[in-house]
């Protein structure tokens, strides 16, 4: 993390649900030197200084929310030394956005705290089903090391307030299924978080004006019913128009070398480790 008075988003993972490599392919993309080539389930983590002065020592002087909990979770947080969690936020519960659900048991034991996970009435039901020995733990037969999670429900449209920042969920189409990106607004910055979907509805175009960083669902070139394509990507971008706009969720089928070269300009390719510091309005010369 850089850190200091910015709000700052950093790629954990920028891959589709299988990842790249992918498990069994040998295709130049799987089998690249270039390390930007290697992609984790798609999650990031957003910081920002807090609101409020930590109230104990573990407590990092930056609040910090991860969005999605990737399979890859755990491998991620070491690799950023990740250790403190104000707030979980889901954009919903495809496998491979809530599968490190069950890794987060650490953060809980590190902070000696649950944690808040923001999602969608939906979204929540699907995780009482899918980790039920988390959700009912009553039920277990031996009292185990279990995630402490406490579900907070959101609706799109609706800005909730997180250590000084505002979070607006807002709707996207993933195919058919409804799901929530994010907008984020702190100190005069603000950027946008829109993975799988294949496209935007007219109300959520509204409120995604005046963005700093928009990061948009790229999947590949090939049509894909519940993805954007990277022609529909740089569309809604243009349409968008953020100072600048990353995609994420790609697919084996460009390397990130390509992608670089193809993308218009204010268009750029994500990759696992990128950190965009937005600096505070107010500080900026
Ligand atoms: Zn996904
Ligand atoms: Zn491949
Ligand atoms: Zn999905």
């Amino acid at each position: 993390m850089i850190g200091g008075m910015s709000l700052e988003l950093t790629f954990l993972g920028t891959g589709t649900s299988a990842g790249i490599p992918m498990i069994g392919c040998d295709c130049p993309i799987c089998t690249s030197a270039d390390p930007r080539d290697r992609r984790d389930r798609s999650s990031v983590v957003v910081t920002y200084p807090r609101s409020q002065p930590p109230t104990c020592d573990a407590m990092p002087d930056r609040y910090t929310v991860l969005v999605d909990a990737s399979p890859d979770i755990r491998v991620q947080a070491i690799r950023h030394d990740l250790k403190w969690l104000d707030a979980l936020v889901l954009t919903h519960a495809h496998a491979d956005h809530v599968m490190g659900i069950d890794d987060l048991r650490r953060f809980n034991a590190v902070m000696d705290r649950p944690l808040d996970l923001y999602a969608e009435p939906s979204v929540i039901r699907s995780l009482e089903q899918m980790f039920a020995y988390i959700f009912q733990p009553h039920r277990n037969v031996n009292q185990s090391f279990i995630a402490q999670l406490l579900p907070m429900p959101i609706e799109p449209g609706k800005p909730i307030e997180l250590g000084g920042a505002t979070w607006l969920p807002i709707r996207l189409m993933h195919g058919r299924l409804p799901i929530v990106g994010f907008r984020v607004d702190w100190a005069g910055r603000s950027l946008a978080y829109c993975t799988d979907c294949s496209s935007i509805p007219p109300q959520t175009l509204a409120q995604l004006e005046g963005l700093d960083v928009l990061v948009l669902d790229g999947l590949r070139e090939r049509h894909h019913p519940t993805h954007m394509t990277l022609d529909r990507a740089c569309a809604f971008a243009e349409q968008i128009a953020a100072a600048q706009t990353y995609l994420t969720h790609f697919a084996h089928d460009h390397s990130h070398a390509e992608l670089e070269q193809r993308l218009p300009d204010g268009v750029a390719p994500s990759y696992d480790g990128l950190v965009v510091s937005l600096s505070h309005n107010a500080c900026r010369g």
